[in-house]
């Protein structure tokens, strides 16, 4: 099997079960792997297998074929061309994507039950739909706070029951991918990981949606790259998150590439969301980024909200207050609006 022998069959909007069958049965003769996915007007199959083999056959004489796309791209199950329709992943309750557009805020890291349950009360109030808030946390300096670990996702788990959010953490190494995903809702790859190759594999093997930052020197053929990794182990509920890349640029953390949303929107079926706090990396930034994600056609933000951020443990400089981040979903929603998206 080499993973560049990518073909796409997509089949006629009337084909039927067997037709559907009847080009399995082929592919599983010249032994490659068909991953099916079925939209809501035609079903597509994905072939990854030996290029000369799956190339050589009529596909389009066979009966319900409509075409035979060959994919240049290195990724294939996130392309478009493997699926025309939007991805929505569900994340307990909520929705993302293909529409639906998800408004997730909390502390970035899990200080303490008070700190959690005060920033989970506020976010909720205000309309958020997942809660944030880390157990893992990746620093710069091995000196500085790591995160509270185990004890961290007891409290996340605490608050999803108090406040009825589900939840968003990061797992930074693939031995606590079963720990992690024992509790969360949404499972997050930082920036520092998207290249993680084994960890990628190992959450594409588990069943928790995944969201994949972009790497902060990634370009976004490299986050497809890393979406697919997930994708093809067998686990479809992938979320990107565009959290700003590195350039010349000292003014802000990192630049927050806008064009990644349309971008990544023509070349993958996947929900897009955007990280205002870690991109910017000044609270003033957040609101301006903020209305810029929902204008851009984003599935949605991730922003740090602390009760008090002179006290944070970490990225106190661009967490906004509850009452600030109150007033900042009342302009979302006018301008989700403008855009015909619900929030
Ligand atoms: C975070 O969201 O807390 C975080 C560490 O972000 P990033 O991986 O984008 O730096
Ligand atoms: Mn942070």
């Amino acid at each position: 099997m080499s993973g560049d022998g990518s073909l796409i069959i997509v089949m006629r909007p009337d084909a039927t079960r067997e037709d559907v069958d009847h080009v399995l049965a082929r592919l599983a003769e010249v032994d490659a792997e068909a991953h099916v996915s079925e939209g809501t007007s035609q079903t597509v199959i994905g072939i990854v297998g030996d290029r000369t083999k799956v190339q050589q056959l009529p596909w389009e004489a066979f009966p319900g074929v409509e075409r035979a796309v060959p994919v240049l791209k290195p990724f294939k199950f996130v392309s478009r061309d493997f699926q025309p329709d939007d991805s929505v992943v569900n994340v307990g309750p909520a929705k993302i994507g293909g529409g639906h557009f998800a408004p997730i805020a909390g502390p970035c890291a899990v200080e303490t039950r008070d700190q959690l349950f005060a920033s989970a009360a506020a976010v909720k109030k205000a309309g958020a739909t997942i809660l944030r808030g880390d157990a893992f946390k990746p620093r710069s300096s091995p000196y500085a706070f790591q995160g509270l670990g185990e004890a961290g996702l007891v409290l996340l788990a605490e608050a999803r029951e108090e406040f009825g959010l589900p939840f968003v953490v990061e797992v930074l190494d693939p031995r606590d991918v079963e720990l992690v995903s024992s509790y969360a809702d949404l499972i997050r790859v930082g920036t520092r990981n998207m290249a993680n190759f084994s960890l990628l594999s190992e959450l594409g093997r588990q069943s928790k949606p995944v969201m994949l930052k972009r790497g902060f020197t990634a370009t976004i053929e490299e986050w497809l790259n890393a979406a697919e990794y997930i994708y093809k182990e067998g686990n479809h509920n992938v979320v990107l998150c565009e959290r700003g890349i590195r350039t010349f640029e000292t003014a802000t953390r990192n630049t927050l590439d806008i064009s990644a949303v349309p971008i990544v929107k023509g070349l993958s079926h996947l929900p897009i969301i955007i990280d205002p706090s870690h991109s910017g990396g000044h609270r003033e930034l957040v609101a301006p980024l903020t209305r810029v994600a929902v204008a851009s056609g984003a599935d949605g933000f991730m922003i740090d909200v602390h009760p008090a951020p002179e006290t944070a443990l970490v990225d106190g400089p661009q967490a906004i207050l509850p009452g600030e981040f109150a007033d900042l979903m009342d302009e979302v929603r006018a301008l989700a609006a403008a855009m015909h998206v619900e929030v």
